[in-house]
C-alpha cells in the first residue's frame, strides 16, 4: 500500500466518528465527516437520548486519551448534558467543526475498481456523489431506527399500548398507568426506574438475568473503572472467575441488600454475558417494591391481560419493550451488497478482509466493561496509520487466522488459558496460595487451599440468599415483596 495523504470520508459524527475525524486529520489526511442529523454527538445529543441519562462508566473512562476531563474533577458518572458538552469541547480543541457536514445522510458507499470509494449522500434534498480514497463507517453499532421487538403472541388482541424504549422521551405519559417492562439493559434500567416513580404499578419481566454490576464498586467506595483492566482481559478464565467471584462473594456477605441483589443476579446470569450491565439505579425501587420483578417471559397477551410463562397474569395498560436494537453494521445495499452480520468476522471488529486497510468500521470494537470512546480512538489511530502507509494489515491468510483466533478466545469472562501471560498468572496465583498456606501453618492455623470458586460461591449463595420473589400480581397498586436479603 502506498504511503500518502489521503482524502477520507467519515460517516457519522458520534463518539466514534469524532475520534476518527480527529485521528485522520492529525495524521495529515484531508477529511469530510458526513452526519445525517442536525448536530454532532450521536446517541448523546440526538435520537435515542432521554433525560436524565447518566454514563455507566466514569468520565475518565469516557474521555478520549487525547483530551482528559478536568483533572481536578473527582471521578464520577457524568450526565448526558455534561458528556455532550465534553464532546463539544473536544471538537473545538481539535478544530473538527469545519470538517463536519450536518444534515448529510449517506445512502450508499461503493468500492470502485481503482480502489477508491464513492459515497452517495443526500443534502438539502439533493443527491451528491463524492469520491474518497478511504472511508471510516462510524454510523453506530445499534440502529436506532430498528428497535428489536420481541414476539408477543396475541399482540393484536391487546387493548393497551405496546411500545419500545426507542420512543421513550420521559416517564410522564406513563403516569397512573399499569406498565409491564420487558428486558433489562442499561437503557431499560433507567427507563423502568423512571416509570416506576409515576406508574400505578410497574412490573419488570425478565426471562434471563443480565450480568449485573454496579456503577460504584467495592461497596460504593469507588467507580467501577477497576473492572476495566487489561489484567482481567488477559487472565485465564479460572482467575477471572476467582476475581469476580471474590467481589461477588464480598457483596453477598456485606449485609447490604443492594449489593446482595446485584450479586444474586450476577450469579443467576451464570458468569457469562457479552458485557456487564452497569446501570444499577433501578435496584432501590426493586427493593422497595416500586418495581415488581417477574422472573418469567411473556407467554401471551389477551385484552388487557399479560400472561407470563409460569401461568400467572397481570392487568396492564402498557407493555414497554426494553429489548434493544437490531445490531447494525452496514446497510445491505452498501459495498455491493456485502452485509456484515457478525462484526467478529472482521479484523479487530473493524476491518473486512475483502476491503483491506482503507475501509474501517469504527464503533463496533466494544469493551466487556468500560467506555467505547477509547476503543474507537485506538481503532481510529490504527486506521489513520494504515491510510498513511505507516502500518500494514496482516497478509490475508494470517488476517483470517487472527480473526478466528480472536473469535475463539470469546469475550467476557472467557480468555485463552494457553497464552504465556496466562500461564504466568497461574504460576503467580499458585505461589500466592502456597505462601498463604505456609503463613497459616506458621500461625498454627490449618492451611487453606482455594476451593473451586464457583462451587464455593454457589454453596454460600444458597445459604444466604433466596431468589427474588415476584410481587403480588393483582394490579391493585400494592407493592410486591422485595427480594429477601439475608445477611450473615
Ligand atoms: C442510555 C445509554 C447510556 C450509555 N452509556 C454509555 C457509557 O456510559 N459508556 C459508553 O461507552 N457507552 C455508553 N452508551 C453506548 C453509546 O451509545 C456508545 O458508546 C456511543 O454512542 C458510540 O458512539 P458511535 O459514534 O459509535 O455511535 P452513535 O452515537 O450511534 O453515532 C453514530 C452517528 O452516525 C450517524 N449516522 C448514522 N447513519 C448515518 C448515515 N447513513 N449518514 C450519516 N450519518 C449517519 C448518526 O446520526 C449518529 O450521529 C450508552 C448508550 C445509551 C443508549
Amino acid at each position: 500500500m502506498n504511503a500518502g495523504k489521503l482524502r477520507v470520508c467519515v460517516v457519522g459524527a458520534g463518539v466514534s466518528g469524532l475520534a476518527a475525524l480527529k485521528e485522520v486529520l492529525e495524521e495529515g489526511h484531508s477529511a469530510v465527516c458526513l452526519e445525517r442529523e442536525s448536530a454532532p454527538g450521536g446517541v448523546f445529543t440526538t435520537g435515542v437520548a432521554y433525560d436524565p441519562m447518566r454514563l455507566t462508566v466514569s468520565q475518565y473512562f469516557m474521555a478520549y486519551s487525547s483530551f482528559p476531563p478536568p483533572l481536578e474533577e473527582e471521578r464520577r458518572h457524568w450526565f448526558r448534558q455534561e458528556y455532550a458538552a465534553y464532546l463539544e469541547r473536544f471538537r473545538q480543541r481539535f478544530g473538527l467543526d469545519p470538517h463536519i457536514r450536518l444534515n448529510c445522510a449517506v445512502e450508499a458507499v461503493s468500492h470502485e475498481a481503482d480502489g477508491s470509494f464513492v459515497v452517495e449522500y443526500t443534502q438539502a434534498g439533493k443527491t451528491v456523489r463524492d469520491r474518497f480514497d478511504a472511508v471510516a463507517i462510524c454510523r453506530g453499532a445499534f440502529r436506532a431506527e430498528a428497535p428489536r421487538m420481541p414476539d408477543l403472541p396475541g399482540a393484536e388482541t391487546f387493548q393497551g399500548e405496546i411500545t419500545h424504549t426507542a420512543r421513550y422521551k420521559g416517564a410522564e405519559p406513563f403516569r397512573g398507568k399499569r406498565v409491564v417492562c420487558i428486558g433489562m439493559g442499561e437503557t431499560s434500567a433507567d427507563v423502568t426506574n423512571q416509570i416506576s416513580e409515576v406508574a400505578s404499578v410497574c412490573y419488570l419481566a425478565l426471562r434471563n438475568y443480565p450480568l449485573q454490576s454496579a456503577r460504584l464498586a467495592y461497596g460504593g467506595r469507588a467507580t467501577n473503572d477497576g473492572y476495566t483492566s487489561r489484567l482481567l482481559a488477559w487472565a485465564p478464565r479460572q482467575q477471572m472467575q476467582e476475581y469476580y467471584g471474590k467481589r461477588v462473594e464480598a457483596d453477598l456477605m456485606s449485609g447490604d441488600p443492594h449489593r446482595q441483589l446485584i450479586s444474586d443476579w450476577f450469579i443467576k446470569a451464570g458468569f457469562t454475558g457479552k458485557s456487564l450491565q452497569k446501570n444499577d439505579d433501578f435496584v432501590t425501587n426493586l427493593l422497595n417494591g416500586k418495581i415488581r420483578h417477574v422472573p418469567h417471559g411473556i407467554a401471551r397477551l389477551e385484552g388487557n391481560t399479560v400472561h407470563f410463562t409460569n401461568g400467572e397474569h397481570v392487568e396492564a395498560d402498557v407493555v414497554l419493550c426494553c429489548t434493544g436494537y437490531e445490531e447494525s453494521s452496514i446497510p445491505a445495499e452498501w459495498l455491493g451488497g456485502c452485509e456484515i452480520k457478525d462484526v467478529r468476522r472482521l479484523f479487530k471488529h473493524a476491518f473486512h478482509p475483502d476491503f483491506g486497510p482503507r475501509l474501517a468500521l469504527i464503533g463496533w470494537t466494544r469493551p466487556f466493561n468500560g467506555g467505547v470512546p477509547a476503543c474507537s480512538e485506538m481503532i481510529s489511530r490504527y486506521f489513520a496509520l494504515l491510510c498513511a502507509g505507516k502500518r500494514e494489515l496482516p497478509a490475508r491468510p494470517d488476517l483470517e487466522k487472527r480473526i478466528e483466533e480472536d473469535r475463539a478466545r470469546g469475550g467476557g469472562l472467557l480468555a485463552d488459558p494457553a497464552r504465556p501471560h496466562a500461564r504466568r498468572l497461574h504460576r503467580i496465583s499458585r505461589r500466592r496460595r502456597r505462601a498463604r498456606r505456609l503463613r497459616a501453618e506458621a500461625d498454627g492455623l490449618p492451611g487453606r487451599s482455594t476451593p473451586p470458586l464457583q462451587a464455593g460461591l454457589r454453596q454460600r449463595h444458597r445459604g444466604h440468599l433466596s431468589s427474588p420473589r415476584p410481587g403480588r400480581r393483582s394490579g391493585d397498586g400494592a407493592r410486591g415483596d422485595p427480594p429477601a436479603a439475608g445477611g450473615p
